[in-house]
């Protein structure tokens, strides 16, 4: 099992009673943003792009509580900007613990090894190590060299800690297939329970419109990823959901099942879009116009999307939805996918994509206001 049973059982049986009540939407993980501050600024990002007036803001302990309880999810993922920066972090954390909320927190891990002290491990907290590849490819992604290995010292502590540890890669044009392979097999090797891995979104806002993946390719990739899989690779991901990025099956958006909360409210109509923002959540499920996003919907902004916060609830609510929704998930676990034309893919020649085409490296100023605002010079 990728995540504990007690887990597996708690999001189970939330499923299942919102099925029995006849939910229609109904939301899975609270994705809780306390601040827009991030001590990287990486190109493909959205989210670090706020002014200076906006970034120093952040929610309260008892405001994440709010949210949490309204939405009343089984599991909340706290990502960023950068989530050790908050100066209560330790506090939202242990509150929600206390409501035995499964807590995931995103962190880039370059402050992991010094604020660990600030947490207790339990079976409801994971940190979610974002890592996007192997060293040089990761430091590239989030133009800050030498970022691997502070992630990596920051998760090796982590789990001689006790505590549970989990990666997050996104993957952008130009991944080198058997590098992201060997990635899995670095973090494996230093002990983490398991590995989310998913195509990056194309942020309006990012510095970087360039490297982002059309599904078509992200599919050749994932299938070329995760055909032939190891024994030993752990994915802290609906099975079903891999599928889908592999292109083995098609799932339409539900972008409800992880709705997003900040500083501005609850985002509409997902945590990758900000088409307005809404007071309650109740408000945000019955004041989208859900029929205008997806895929499908022909919005061009979902065109491309395969996501997980849009498509994953999709696939747990299908994996529970039916006897063969589970048994497809159970087959899907035990599945090495093994397949003779992925490996085919994976002997093509790959050229990294910085090799001849530079990512956008975000203004040395602008990088300097961040680093500002997070050492504590509020404007
Ligand atoms: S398809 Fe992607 S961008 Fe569009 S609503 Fe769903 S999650 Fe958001």
């Amino acid at each position: 099992m990728a995540v504990p049973v007690s887990q597996a059982w708690t999001v189970a049986t939330y499923v299942l009673g919102q099925k029995l009540k006849g939910r229609k939407r109904f939301p899975l993980v609270t994705m809780l943003e306390p601040l827009f501050r991030c001590n990287l600024a990486c190109a493909g990002c959205g989210k670090i792009q706020y002014p200076p007036h906006i970034l120093k803001q952040e929610l309260t302990p008892e405001e994440c509580f709010r949210a949490v309880e309204e939405s009343g999810t089984p599991m909340v993922s706290i990502p960023g900007g950068e989530p050790l920066l908050h100066p209560q972090i330790d506090k939202i954390v242990e509150g929600l613990v206390v409501r035995k909320k499964y807590v995931y927190l995103c962190t880039n891990a370059l402050l992991l090894k010094e604020k660990l002290h600030l947490f207790k491990p339990s079976k409801y907290l994971s940190f979610s190590v974002h890592l996007d590849g192997q060293r040089e490819h990761h430091d590239f992604s989030v133009c800050r060299e030498g970022g691997y290995d502070i992630a990596m010292e920051g998760i090796k502590a982590a789990v001689a800690a006790g505590f549970r540890v989990t990666t997050n890669t996104t993957l952008f044009d130009g991944a080198d297939p058997n590098s992201v392979r060997g990635h899995f097999d670095e973090v494996m090797a230093a002990g983490v329970e398991a590995m989310m891995v998913a195509p990056g979104y194309t942020y309006e806002k990012a510095p970087d419109q360039k490297h982002f993946l059309g599904r078509a390719r992200s599919r050749r990739l994932f299938r070329a990823i995760l055909s032939n899989r190891k024994k030993s690779w752990k994915f802290n991901a609906n099975y079903l959901y891999l599928e889908f990025i592999m292109g083995k099956r098609d799932f339409k958006c539900t972008a409800w099942a992880m709705p997003t909360f900040s500083i501005f409210g609850w985002q509409k109509p997902c945590y990758l879009l900000q088409d307005g923002y809404a007071d309650t959540f109740q408000e945000l499920i019955d004041g989208t116009n859900w029929d205008n996003y997806g895929t499908e919907s022909g919005n061009p902004k979902c065109a491309n999307c395969m996501v997980h916060s849009g498509y994953e609830g999709t696939a747990v609510n299908y994996t529970f939805g039916s006897l063969k929704g589970l048994w497809q998930t159970a087959k899907a676990m035990m599945n090495r996918y093994e397949d003779k034309g992925a490996l085919d893919l994976l002997h093509e020649p790959v050229k990294p994509v910085h090799s001849f085409n530079p990512l956008v490296q975000i203004e040395q100023v602008q990088i300097e206001t961040h680093v500002r605002v997070e050492e504590g010079t509020r404007v």
